[in-house]
């Protein structure tokens, strides 16, 4: 049915085509293309690719006319980008050049501040418009997943949908004194940042880590929750039908804050650029080069994530709560495509994303975000390719 070009081979990528090549029925041809060409042909050693035919490339995607060039060559339905935020533009510039398909899973971010902000893409839903093509936006889990979530709610359960409260769980152990899950520079960036969450129609700004609650986790158990800014926030906050408040929450170890508190405090977490001998270097990129790749911490994870969102509301006049959400085993993830939840639980709904759009459920020119469409057909894939979901029409709500 179709070809898709993958930008990335980083952990989340690796999912993505071990999901592709499941499903090749949809994904005829893969090209996975990356900054080092060693990292896709490894991957691509690693598939079991059925009827899939996969192919790599070498690819700077910051240079356009790089991507330009590839996609010219490969003629790609889609170009899925599961490289790093700072790269959306450039790809989303060769997609228009091209006349390509896009999907992604994190908002585009420059590299000199931490946003977490949708604004710069949303610029190019008109191009996308006159261009015929279909850009899918935060295609992952949270985002991605939760979108999908909330849009499958306000379909189905509720006439007004009034909080939602996304809550993101890991309650895994990689046995390091500190690592993070996914790309250490993007983690340590979404959390060092301010919180904020959304009510009666403004986003109200919270210092770092100071709002915390405990919940009780459906098959993990009582958490340290904190809340969050998180992107899904900003395009909920206009896609859902009377919404009032909208918070997220993350869990973290006492372990995990102390050590990131020291190395802030240090200077380590800064994207501020400093002068190491004779040489430009920014911290947090250094930080990143030190800590384990967390494409190595799916052998020793251990234990479950659970993420999911809480919505109260009304229906035909009644209150009404409901949670939706998956939970995820770190060594069940492992055994089937060798990485762990987190990335597993991003690669998944990439993959769904793009067979969305190339089965045509999802094909309508302008740039999206997931909860923008139906969502039933992406719920029923999410059960079919890992990721099966549990509802509960009574969950306890978070104070
Ligand atoms: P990794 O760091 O493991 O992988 C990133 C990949 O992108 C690497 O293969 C890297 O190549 C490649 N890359 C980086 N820069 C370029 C470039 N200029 N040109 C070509 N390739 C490049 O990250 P993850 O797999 O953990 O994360 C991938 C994406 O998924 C990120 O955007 C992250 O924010 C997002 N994400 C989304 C989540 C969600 O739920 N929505 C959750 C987790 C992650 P090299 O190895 O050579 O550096």
């Amino acid at each position: 049915m179709g070809k898709a070009l993958m930008i990335g081979a980083g952990g989340v990528a690796s999912v993505v085509a071990h999901k592709c090549c499941q499903n090749s029925d949809v994904f005829h041809e893969l090209c996975i293309a990356s900054r080092t060409l060693s990292k896709c042909n490894k991957l691509k050693e690693k598939l079991n690719n059925g009827k899939t035919k996969v192919t790599t490339a070498q690819l700077d995607a910051d240079n356009t006319s790089q991507i330009i060039a590839l996609i010219e060559k490969f003629k790609p339905d889609i170009v899925i980008n599961v490289a790093l935020p700072y790269q959306d533009l450039t790809i989303m510039d060769a997609c228009l050049a091209t006349k390509t398909h896009y999907l992604d899973t994190a908002n585009y971010e420059p590299l000199d501040t931490a946003k977490f902000e949708y604004k710069w893409q949303w610029t190019y839903k008109k191009q996308f418009e006159e261009a015929g093509i279909t850009a899918i936006l935060g295609s992952g889990f949270d985002p991605g997943v939760t979108g999908v979530f909330s849009a499958y709610a306000q379909k189905h359960y509720f006439d007004e949908i009034h909080t939602i409260d996304i809550v993101d769980a890991n309650a895994g152990e990689h046995g390091y004194p500190f690592a993070t899950n996914f790309n250490p520079e993007i983690n340590i960036r979404e959390v060092t940042a301010n919180g904020s969450y959304f009510e009666n129609g403004q986003f109200i700004e919270t210092a770092p880590m100071s709002i915390k609650r405990v919940y009780n986790l459906p098959q993990i158990g009582p958490k340290d929750i904190y809340l969050l800014h998180h992107e899904e926030m900003e395009s909920l906050a206009i896609n859902i039908r009377g919404i009032k408040r909208i918070r997220f929450w993350m869990t973290f170890s006492e372990n995990y804050l102390t050590h990131l508190k020291v190395l802030e405090n240090v200077g380590m977490t800064s994207i501020e650029p400093i002068s190491f001998e004779g040489k430009q270097i920014v911290p947090l990129q250094f930080l990143k080069a030190i800590l384990p790749d967390p494409a190595s911490l799916g052998a020793r994870t251990k234990g479950k994530t659970n993420i999911g969102c809480i919505f109260t509301g009304l229906k035909d006049g009644q209150k009404k709560k409901y949670y939706v959400y998956n939970v995820c085993d770190h060594q069940a993830c492992y055994a089937e495509v060798g990485s762990q939840a987190i990335s597993y639980t991003t690669g998944v709904p990439a993959m769904i994303g793009a067979m969305m759009v190339l089965t045509g459920k999802w094909k309508k020119p302008g740039v999206y975000n997931v909860e923008e469409f139906d969502p039933d057909p992406f719920m029923d894939a999410l059960n079919q390719f890992g990721l099966p979901w549990t509802e509960d029409f009574n969950p306890v709500l978070i104070d």
